[in-house]
């Protein structure tokens, strides 16, 4: 697996933020590291490759890894597929500007890929460009990712689990889509059949439910939801009335936090990822990055490649 982009939705720095992260990596101190926007690529065989999630920063991120460069014919490409956890602009917008391809797999829930026909009509206007098609994720399922009929090992198993019913602030305009009974963000768990190890992979974590709490103790790797340091930093900066919880994001620090929670569980990595540009971690001289280093954590950047 690789990382292509560790930061939030805006990136790092964020074209219209002037927080004091912003202001260093654009002045380009050591300290702060520039980020794209969240996205993984997976492969089992390290020819085909699935991104997880797609969002503004795609065509960087391709060129950015040399696994997904084309070739060698004029339009073959190692990209086999996209995997969506949910269907926020971050994670999604990228699915128009791969419209040059001849077949796009697209793997997501089927909450998500009604408001891909609808409210955000990706799908429909792919159609006019190139073929796509939908492979559905079940929550609760377990669902084999690749061409079938070949070796386990060439394949991922994916595990869909639930993760939030907050739907993306467009479907507001479409009460119909805005079924809250929904389940609008899923986690994944990547099972690599061959070493019988997995990574669970949860940028958006709102509180830890029965389920994902199965999937920490289990998981050798956990990636999960770096947001935001504390419940109200970007109030405090006066960037926005909405503290962490309200935009679906327990906060890393503080009772009850992300660190507090995730110290139980045994996993041999701690990722944080899907960093927000405001948080204090991606000064690497922070206070608040080093009490997670001393805590085990490690903090995602754009290029980190993890084993499973
Ligand atoms: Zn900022």
């Amino acid at each position: 697996m690789k990382v292509l982009g560790a930061a939030a939705g805006g990136g790092f720095p964020q074209w219209n933020c002037a927080c004091p992260n912003c202001h260093s990596v654009r002045e380009g101190s050591d300290s702060h590291q520039p980020l794209l926007q969240s996205s993984l690529a997976v492969s089992a065989n390290e020819k085909d490759w699935y991104l997880i999630n797609a969002g503004p920063d795609v065509h960087r991120q391709i060129e950015s890894f040399p696994a997904l460069h084309p070739g060698p014919g004029i339009r073959e490409t190692p990209l086999a597929g996209v995997i969506l956890t949910d269907a926020e602009f971050d994670h999604t917008i990228g699915l128009l500007s791969l419209r040059e391809g001849s077949c796009l797999t697209i793997y997501g829930t089927e909450t998500v890929r009604k408001s891909l026909q609808s409210c955000f009509p990706v799908l429909p206007l792919l159609e006019n460009y190139c073929s796509w098609e939908w492979q559905s994720l079940h929550p609760d399922h377990r669902k084999r990712i690749g061409p079938t009929g070949i070796g386990k090992e060439k394949t991922i198993v994916i595990e869909t689990v639930p993760v939030s019913k907050k739907p993306p602030l467009y479907t507001r305009s479409n009460m119909e889509e805005n079924d809250t009974g929904d389940c609008w963000e899923v986690g994944l768990v990547l099972h690599n059949e061959s070493t019988g190890r997995s990574l669970a992979y949860f940028p958006t974590l709102e509180r830890i439910t029965p389920a994902i709490e199965a999937c920490f103790q289990k998981a050798d790797i956990l990636m999960v939801d770096g947001t935001f340091w504390s419940e109200t930093e970007l109030v405090e900066m006066g960037a926005t009335k909405r503290d962490a919880r309200n935009m679906g994001h327990l906060p890393i620090s503080g009772p009850s936090g992300i660190a507090e929670k995730l110290a139980k569980y045994s996993a041999k990595r701690k990722i944080l990822i899907h960093i927000n540009n405001s948080n204090p971690i991606l000064n690497k001289d922070s206070m608040e990055r080093r009490t997670l280093e001393r805590l085990g954590f490690e903090i995602a950047y754009d290029g980190m490649g993890v084993e499973v």
